[in-house]
C-alpha cells in the first residue's frame, strides 16, 4: 500500500495597495492555484481597508486564501516571496509597513509553531490585526491558533472587544 502524503491546511493574507490592486490580488489566487501540491481550498471575500501604516496610503485590499498543501512551510514561504516579486514588490526602497503591490504573509500552517529566522509561524502580528482576522473568520472560523489552541472566532471577538493582552500595532503591512 502507499502510505498516503501528509497534507496541511495553510492560510495566507494577501494584501496590496499599490497599483491595480485588484489586478495584484487576482495574479496572486491565480499564481497560488498553479503550484504544484498546493491545492487552492478557498478565498475570503476581499475586503477594502483603511490603510493605518505610514501617513498617506491608499486603501488597502486584503483577503485570506486557503491551501492544502503538500508542502512544507519554507517552500510555500519561498512561492509566495517569489509571486510578490512577479508583481513588483520592492521592499529595498519601501519603509516598513509602507505601500506594496502585493503582500503575502503566511498566516498558518496547520497546527505547526515554527519560530525561526525568516519565518515565525503562525504569523505574529495574526491576533492584532481586524484586516487579516475578519476575513480568516469568514473561511476558517473554527480553526484552531497555536500555541493556546483558541479558535478564530474566539481570537476575532477579543480584538473586537480591545481584550487580546496585546499591544494592537495599527498597520495593514
Ligand atoms: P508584517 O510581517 O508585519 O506583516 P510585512 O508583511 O510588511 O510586515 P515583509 O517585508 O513583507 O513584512 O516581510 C519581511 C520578512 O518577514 C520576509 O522576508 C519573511 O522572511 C519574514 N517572515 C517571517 N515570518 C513570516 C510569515 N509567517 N509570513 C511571511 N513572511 C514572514
Ligand atoms: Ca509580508
Ligand atoms: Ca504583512
Amino acid at each position: 500500500m502507499t502510505k498516503p502524503i501528509a497534507q496541511s491546511d495553510c492560510f495566507i493574507a494577501l494584501g496590496s495597495n499599490l497599483g491595480d490592486r485588484h489586478a495584484h490580488i487576482r495574479a496572486a489566487i491565480d499564481a497560488l492555484s498553479t503550484i504544484p501540491g498546493m491545492d487552492m481550498m478557498r478565498v475570503s471575500t476581499i475586503i477594502e481597508t483603511e490603510p493605518v501604516g505610514p501617513a498617506g496610503q491608499e486603501r488597502y485590499l486584503n483577503g485570506v486564501a486557503h491551501i492544502r498543501t503538500s508542502l512544507g512551510p519554507r517552500d510555500v514561504l519561498s512561492h509566495l516571496l517569489r509571486i510578490e516579486i512577479e508583481r513588483g514588490r520592492d521592499r529595498a526602497s519601501a519603509p516598513r509597513w509602507g505601500s506594496r503591490t502585493l503582500d503575502l504573509d503566511l498566516l498558518l500552517f496547520g497546527d505547526r509553531v515554527i519560530d525561526e529566522p525568516g519565518l515565525t509561524v503562525p504569523h505574529p502580528r495574526l491576533r492584532e490585526r481586524l484586516f487579516v482576522l475578519e476575513p480568516l473568520a469568514e473561511i476558517a472560523p473554527e480553526f484552531s491558533l497555536q500555541p493556546d489552541g483558541k479558535r478564530v472566532w474566539e481570537v476575532l471577538d477579543l480584538l473586537r472587544r480591545g481584550t487580546t493582552g496585546v499591544s494592537v500595532r495599527r498597520t495593514n503591512g
